[in-house]
């Protein structure tokens, strides 16, 4: 099994460490030519949404790996990653892979609460979350998508088939189990 991780920018080298804690092979993708091998999932690391979105069509990535993700491939979207997967954005005019029926709302949680962690359940279990100028899920836009948290009433990680994303940062802490769930939806 082997993980493709968007290294463009920003928190890519953390989630190839947590990656590697669980034995799970991964590869940096940079360019096209990186994605001509076979892989089995996709991370969309947190950054810059707008940076990640602007390299990704200037490097002709979006639409290879807007159909592969919509083929079926697996997806992991951590913070700037889950901005990526929204069909809306709530205050951006942009919009980047447009897959997942969420709308978010960037910076959701203003300068003074631009960062801080928070342990809340993931499907059923604690897990540690930091949060670092994170966007939340203002809408979602249709049934298929399921609610994974929920921290002070806003929902911060949802799946829909083979899509995950999630507000907080978990390759930023130590807890391996939302890198653990992502890995079961491969296999
Ligand atoms: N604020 C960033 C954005 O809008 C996301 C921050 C992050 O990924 N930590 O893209």
């Amino acid at each position: 099994m082997k993980i493709g991780v968007l290294a463009l920018q920003g928190a890519f080298l953390e989630h190839r460490k947590m990656l590697k804690k669980l034995g799970i092979d991964s590869f940096e993708i940079r360019q096209n030519r990186d994605i001509l091998c076979d892989f089995d999932g996709l991370i969309l690391p947190g950054g810059e949404s707008s940076v990640m979105g602007k390299l990704l069509n200037e490097l002709g990535l979006m639409q290879i790996l807007k159909q592969k993700i919509a083929d079926g491939m697996p997806v992991f979207g951590t913070c700037a990653g889950m901005i990526l997967l929204a069909k809306e954005i709530d205050n951006d005019r942009a919009r980047h892979l447009a897959l997942m029926d969420i709308q978010v709302k960037r910076n959701a949680y203003g300068r003074q609460l631009g960062s801080f962690d928070a342990k809340e359940k993931f499907a059923d279990k604690m897990v540690d979350m930091r949060f670092i100028r994170a966007p939340y899920v203002s809408k979602i836009l249709s049934n298929e998508v399921e609610i994974l948290s929920v921290v002070d009433e806003k929902i911060v990680a949802v799946r829909q088939k083979n899509m995950l994303a999630t507000a907080f940062h978990p390759e930023l802490l130590d807890d391996l189990q939302i890198h653990r769930y992502f890995v079961k939806m491969l296999k």
